[in-house]
């Protein structure tokens, strides 16, 4: 009789751009992949998957993938594509650039990626250390926490803050400007079961969000008005006499600076700027000096206006005036990855910038497409979109897809469907997804690094976005060792494994 094989179930993880990154478990047969269910045994995502990705293989499966290497045949814009061979989408891509540094430089290619991918190798600098090398101009990605984690690094340094799984312990949970239930899920999990062991949940929101209904108070200042609300509670701290001075003393600087500038940031002064009364400020800023221990989760609203880094600068500094952070549960956090050990320079080689090269801010991708506001260098002639759909997600549309219409605009796009963006391509790259690459996925919300073990075979000819750029490398004559490692040598440098434990924790699982 023969013996019929079983599908077997390898470890993997969400990419996506979300703060969870969940723990998977791929069920394969045959380098199919059957189905995708969360990893029960994972700490922190505990076997539960959002609805983005309950039927993960379906999407690995659309009929609209893209699966072949694909030329414009139309106009730009108008979806019309004709397949081609790796061998002319590689040759065309190289004769263009090549073409292009010849009469402009090299840094009239830009590169475009974001967190369309979460994985040290395939995702948001995945290409880095090839553009860099090209010469290309520098994209800065200012988009979504730079303001943040700048504003974080200024008043708290590189520290990871207050560990998410640690809010079981605390007494007092402040969610400010994040709808957890919906966009943080496994973290609420946690806030849901410290509420239940008697944590009050408060919940700063210019709205009554599904995460705000379920808090003990929900607190509602007019939108983008969280700065002024931060202050007055660093004012009421101190009139009150609730600051820690032992803890200011010895653990913290600049707290004579800060409370004249909070001189003035009365209750009253910011019941007048966010609508919410003195008396709830007051209360606020009382329980959380007093209720130990009191967290404080900052969501990436906070910073979403104008003022926002300075905002999260303010509610940066509470936790230090009232001691919070002497306690198992106390503190705040933001995005806890700064004590993750990743070797950025390994993987994005800046050290290749040449001297010089001009920085482009992503958000201004649409003006910079048109010319607008590129203070030196030549203008843009082409553009590589990859883990990244700016048509839809960078401001200005209007001018993004102006600028993506210039005729003499050459672009190519690695993709898993034809985006928004990627409708403009001259040249389209199927990229590979999910179950189809090894990778270590990097989370924003908590403090595992989640392996992905490539236990699926890729559809058509997609290929992984790191074997785009090496082969790109290769074409060029690359001869930088970065360009030559597979992905599993890719992990083993990319990480700095001498981290000890209790720095940042790893899980394969
Ligand atoms: S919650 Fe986030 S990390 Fe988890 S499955 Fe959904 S998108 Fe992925």
């Amino acid at each position: 009789m023969n013996e019929i094989a079983k599908p077997e179930t390898f470890f993997g993880a969400c990419p996506h751009d979300c703060p969870d990154t969940c723990s998977m478990l791929f069920e394969v047969d045959d380098g199919k992949l059957l189905s995708v269910r969360g990893n029960p045994d994972h700490p922190m995502t505990r076997g539960g998957l959002c609805v983005k990705v309950k039927n993960y293989e379906e999407r690995h499966y659309h009929p609209d993938r893209l699966l072949y290497p694909m030329k414009r045949v139309g106009p730009k814009g108008s979806k019309q594509f004709e397949r081609i061979s790796w061998d002319e989408a590689l040759g065309t891509i190289v004769e263009r650039w090549t073409d292009i540094i010849e009469k402009h430089g090299p840094q009239a290619i830009a590169p475009y990626s974001y967190l369309g991918h979460q994985g040290l190798v395939h995702g948001l600098n995945g290409g880095d250390a090839f553009f860099n090398r090209l010469g290309a101009s520098v994209m800065e990605r200012t988009f979504c926490g730079e303001g943040s984690c700048t504003a974080w690094l200024l008043t708290l340094g590189p520290t990871a803050g207050l560990d998410p799984e640690s809010y079981i312990h605390s007494k007092y949970i402040v969610i400010w400007a994040c709808n957890s239930v919906s966009t943080n899920l496994h973290h609420w999990a946690i806030v849901r079961d410290a509420q239940k062991k008697g944590a009050k949940v408060v919940v700063i929101d210019a709205y009554a969000s599904r995460t705000a209904k379920s808090a003990d108070w929900h607190i509602c200042p007019k939108p983008g008005t969280d700065g002024a609300l931060a202050m007055a509670i660093i004012n009421s701290i101190i009139e009150q006499g609730l600051v820690d001075q032992d803890y200011v003393d010895n653990y913290t600087v600049g707290f004579e600076e800060l409370k004249e500038r909070a001189a003035t940031r009365t209750p009253e002064w910011a019941e007048e700027i966010t609508g919410v009364p003195a008396a709830d400020i007051r209360k606020l800023a009382y329980e959380l000096a007093t209720e130990q221990p009191a967290a404080i989760r900052m969501g990436v609203a906070l910073e979403r206006h104008y003022g926002g880094g300075q905002t999260i600068r303010a509610v940066s500094c509470i936790p230090g005036l009232t001691g919070a952070w002497r306690h198992v549960g106390g503190g705040v956090t933001q995005f806890p990855v700064w004590e993750h050990p990743y070797k950025f320079d390994v993987i994005c080689r800046p050290d290749l910038i040449p001297e010089g090269t001009r920085v482009i801010s992503n958000l201004q991708i649409g003006r910079a497409l048109l010319g607008e506001g590129l203070s030196d260098g030549p203008p843009i002639m082409s553009l590589m979109c990859w883990n990244s759909n700016p048509v839809t997600q960078a401001p200005e549309t209007d001018k993004i897809v102006e600028g993506l219409m210039r005729e003499d605009l050459f672009m190519v796009s690695a993709e898993h469907f034809i985006s928004d963006t990627a409708s403009y391509a001259d040249i389209l790259l199927p990229a590979s997804m999910g179950a189809e690459m090894e990778d270590m996925i990097l989370s924003w919300g908590h403090l595992y690094l989640t392996y992905n073990t490539k236990c699926a075979d890729s559809p058509g000819e997609a290929i992984p976005n790191n074997e785009i750029f090496r082969r790109l490398a290769a074409r060029f004559g690359f001869e930088e060792e970065n360009f030559k490692w597979s992905d599993t040598e890719c992990l083993e440098r990319y990480v700095d494994w001498s981290s000890p434990p209790a720095r940042a924790r790893t899980s394969t699982t």
